[in-house]
């Protein structure tokens, strides 16, 4: 391992672990009421590893084949056998699900109908249910993937009845200026389509928060904050 990497990391996630505190702390909540994901696009396999050793057992994957070249390299037991959990986040294309389907505890970027089809189809194939958010694009905007704010109860009553998917909340990305506006309208959606009670639908994560914004989203109700930069330091795009 990397010592200078791993020295950076570990003191950057001290101070992510401080801000969530406090953030809890503001807004009533316990700091074990939410994860960290460390996302790990364009990171080196040994530089990720040292995430497991300070406590962190959740990573986000963006693209397949960058996952699959590098999960091998990933330590398999974080202690007591258990692997880390693995959760993809990025734009997902239906052909491409057959790789990752074996390899992840949850899909956090559902945003079709034609997607979870495919989804409920592998997952049924494997002998497994797979735990699914979808993804909200509550920006509206023409460059991000996920369904408008309109749409999703329809999207979520269509996979209410897939039974090798199980629902369990909502993810997304705003956009990137007035950040807090969206977390805001985003809790705010997610609090409602909750109340609603969509039979077979679970709303009991709510995946939101970057490098930029994961404070605010903290004060939003997020469960999962998703940080990348602010952890493991800028990306090197290859
Ligand atoms: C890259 C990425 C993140 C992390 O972004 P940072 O700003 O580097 O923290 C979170 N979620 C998704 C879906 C991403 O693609």
């Amino acid at each position: 391992m990397d010592n200078y990497s791993g020295e950076s990391v570990r003191k950057n996630l001290e101070q992510i672990r401080l801000n969530i505190a406090e953030a809890c702390e503001i807004s009533g909540r316990s700091a074990d009421s939410l994860r960290i994901m460390a996302v790990t696009k364009t990171v080196p396999a040994e530089t990720v590893n040292c995430i497991f050793g300070m406590g962190l057992d959740l990573i986000g994957e963006n693209r397949v084949q960058e996952y699959l070249s590098k999960k091998d390299a990933y330590i398999s037991d974080i202690g007591g056998g258990k692997a880390p959990e693995v959760h993809f986040i990025g734009h997902l294309q239906t052909n491409k699900v057959k790789y990752i389907i074996d390899h992840m505890t949850m899909i956090q970027s559902v945003d079709s109908v034609k997607l979870a089809q495919e989804i409920n189809r592998l997952a049924a194939a494997h002998n497994k249910t797979m735990d699914v958010l979808c993804e909200v694009n509550i920006g509206g905007e023409a460059s991000k993937s996920g369904v408008s704010p309109d749409d999703i109860t329809t999207l979520l009553e269509q996979l209410a009845g897939m039974e090798s998917i199980r629902v369990k909340g909502l993810m997304t990305i705003p956009p990137p200026s007035g950040s807090d506006i969206f977390l805001g309208r985003m809790e705010e959606l997610f609090n409602k389509i909750k109340a609603r009670n969509i039979e077979g639908i679970a709303m009991d994560e709510l995946s939101m928060g970057m490098t930029h914004d994961y404070a605010e989203a903290v004060k939003h109700g997020s469960t999962i904050v998703r940080i990348g930069t602010g952890l493991f330091g800028a990306r090197n795009y290859f």
